[in-house]
């Protein structure tokens, strides 16, 4: 019994020791991928939940491991902010979106996410305007979405960043609402011109009156404050029709469109009324 639990101890020991060079070779892995061209964007819609038309398309960041295949974002964006990439990132994706809205009709948007760490170094608002202006595209039409982990940064930094991105008439979404801790009232102090509730609401939305509940706040609390409301995870007709009858206006989800490449936009595009 006592080789079993020194066994077992040992066999800990080396997972862990496994763990940390899975981490160490994934990192070294990214390190490569910009320079390597391995890291592409895609485009999901958000559309008008009444009509149906493509108001936005929001950036998702894509690696293609050359073995392991495809990398969720959810993994390689925690390790670019590790390794002090995510600034260099950010800027790939930003004039990389930027120049691919050009060929998009001038009503669409384009949505693109930041990370809280991008507004450590100063540098994001000439980041943002060069990318704009590299593409020729207006600054209304660009949208950044933050979470609320950015509100946590210390200091008056990230409020004054916010506030200087809107006067540039850039949007800026509050991302994943309802996940985090900040209270109500934060959001008063902040320009914010769109709240997205968490497809996490939007999944339990059957089954859990809470979330019916929280939706159903969140929705009056923007239409108070003057927002766009936004739900993402929207993958049954039956969640649609009632998040449109609780007056949420946009949604985003695989009903509508799975993140694709820049070049299958046109098909969502056609089905655009407005066009
Ligand atoms: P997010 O910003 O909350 O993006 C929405 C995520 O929900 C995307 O996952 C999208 O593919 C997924 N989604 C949309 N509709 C549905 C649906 O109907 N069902 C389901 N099951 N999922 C849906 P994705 O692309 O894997 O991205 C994960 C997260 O990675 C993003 O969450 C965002 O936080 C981060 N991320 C992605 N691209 C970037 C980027 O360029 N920069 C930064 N900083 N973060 C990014
Ligand atoms: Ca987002
Ligand atoms: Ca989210
Ligand atoms: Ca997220």
């Amino acid at each position: 019994a006592k080789g079993e639990k020194r066994g077992t101890c040992r066999s800990f020991r080396l997972g862990m020791d496994a763990a940390a060079q899975e981490k160490t070779r994934l990192e070294n892995d990214f390190r490569d991928a910009l320079k390597l061209g391995q890291l592409y964007v895609h485009y999901q819609p958000l559309v008008d939940l009444t009509s149906g038309a493509v108001e936005c398309f929001e950036a998702l960041l894509r690696w293609h491991h050359p073995v392991r295949g495809s990398v969720s974002p959810d993994v390689f964006i925690p390790l670019a902010e590790e390794i002090g990439l995510i600034d260099a990132v950010g800027r790939f994706v930003l004039h990389t979106a930027c120049r691919e809205a050009q060929n998009w009709p001038e009503h669409i948007k384009l949505a693109v996410n930041v990370s809280p760490l991008q507004f450590r170094n100063g540098n994001l608002i000439s980041t943002v305007i060069n990318a704009l202006t590299s593409a020729n595209l207006p600054p209304e039409r660009l949208e950044l979405e933050i979470t609320e982990a950015v509100l946590m940064e210390k200091g008056p930094r990230p409020s004054a960043i916010i506030r200087n991105l809107r006067t540039f008439g850039i949007g800026i979404a509050l991302d994943d609402f309802g996940t985090g801790f900040s209270s109500l009232s934060y959001l008063l102090n902040y320009p914010f011109t769109k709240i997205k509730i968490d497809k996490s609401f939007i999944f339990d939305l059957e089954r859990e009156s809470n979330s019916r509940a929280v939706i159903r706040a969140v929705i009056g609390l923007a239409r108070n404050l003057g927002l766009t409301v936004t739900a993402e995870g929207i993958e049954r007709e039956a969640v649609r029709d009632y998040l449109r009858d609780e007056g949420c206006l946009q949604g985003q989800g695989y009903l509508f469109g799975r993140p694709s490449p820049a070049s299958e936009m046109q098909r969502y595009l056609s089905c655009d009324v407005r066009r």
